[in-house]
């Protein structure tokens, strides 16, 4: 039987509602939520990610504001440009797209942003406060991953999940999360040290694809009936498409003939991602003072 598919479509566009709603009150009391988004250069799928971002806080009456910066821009800019929308009040959420140009540190950008309006959950004091447990926002793409578990109904407590991918800010985050006691996995992480992957993605119950290679994880790498959440977004040539490429994830379609449940890309985990960013713009706003 094949898999049950998880429509992150539907469940994001109840989320988006829900973000809608919350926004239209606090407009009510003189508060428009607001994420700045910045992108620096010329990437093509940064500048699609970052389109469809901004559209979906328009559609929910919040506002964004877009920075659009040249490749050539100076670190020292960008941090400027942070230090300004950290100190404004009209500003809740700060985005900034990576990758950055190559002379940008990363990290440095990052830091940069003020933790109340890290949306993206990438300061180090956020991702330290999510691990701990504190006060703050959570990461995105995990949030969202556990979003669809929970709507779908699968079992977390006490599944094993094997994570393929060990980012920053899909695999780490991740892991972190469904540790957590009201969660409580047990987890395993692969990665490129990982020495027989196979034999850990057919112990998972729940198996997440979070490596970036394009529909590697095949059918015989998986347990009968495991739960497939595939991250990945991956561009790869095609071309019978319009665009010359297509768009896919780490996992095979064909492991939906095994699974019980799987996320199809597109419209799984991806327009999960950018639900849950709203939510913690909403959020933030919520927090501030008018
Ligand atoms: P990344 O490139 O930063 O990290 C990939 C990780 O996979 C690395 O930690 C690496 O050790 C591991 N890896 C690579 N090859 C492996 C292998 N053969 N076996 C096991 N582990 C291996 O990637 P990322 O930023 O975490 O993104 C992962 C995928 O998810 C990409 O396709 C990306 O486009 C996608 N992504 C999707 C969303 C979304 O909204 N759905 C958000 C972020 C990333």
């Amino acid at each position: 039987m094949a898999a049950i598919l998880m429509d992150g479509k539907s469940l994001s566009s109840k989320i988006r509602e829900s973000v809608k709603i919350r926004a239209a009150e606090l407009k009510e009391k003189g508060i428009v939520p607001c994420l700045a988004v910045v992108l620096a250069g010329e990437d093509p799928a940064s500048l699609s990610y970052v389109k469809s971002k901004e559209k979906a806080l328009t559609q929910a009456g919040m506002d964004s504001r877009d920075i659009r910066l040249p490749e050539n821009t100076r670190e020292e800019e960008l941090l400027s440009i942070i230090a300004e929308l950290n100190s404004d009040r009209k500003v809740h959420g700060i985005l900034v797209q990576s990758p950055l140009p190559a002379q940008i540190d990363e990290e440095k950008v990052f830091s940069a942003v003020a933790p109340e309006k890290d949306v993206d959950c990438f300061h180090p004091v956020s991702v330290g406060s999510m691990v701990l447990q504190k006060p703050g926002f959570l990461p995105c793409t995990p949030h969202g991953v556990i979003a669809l578990l929970r709507e779908y109904n699968i079992q977390i407590n006490g599944a094993h999940v094997v994570i393929a991918g060990r980012s920053n800010i899909v695999g780490k985050p991740l892991a972190n999360l469904l540790i957590r006691k009201e969660f409580n996995a047990t987890v395993t992480i692969c990665h490129t040290g990982t020495k027989d992957l196979n034999f850990h993605t057919l112990q998972a119950d729940i198996l997440i694809a979070a490596a970036g290679k394009p529909e590697f994880i095949k059918p015989d790498m998986i347990k009968k009936g495991a739960v497939v959440i595939d991250v990945g977004i991956n561009r790869v040539k095609d071309a019978q498409e319009k665009k010359g490429y297509r768009v896919c994830g780490d996992a095979d379609p064909l492991v939906a003939q095994k699974a019980s449940f799987y996320t199809p890309v597109p419209g799984g985990v991806g327009p999960m991602t950018i639900a849950m960013l709203m939510q913690n713009v909403v959020e933030s706003a919520q927090r501030s003072k008018p």
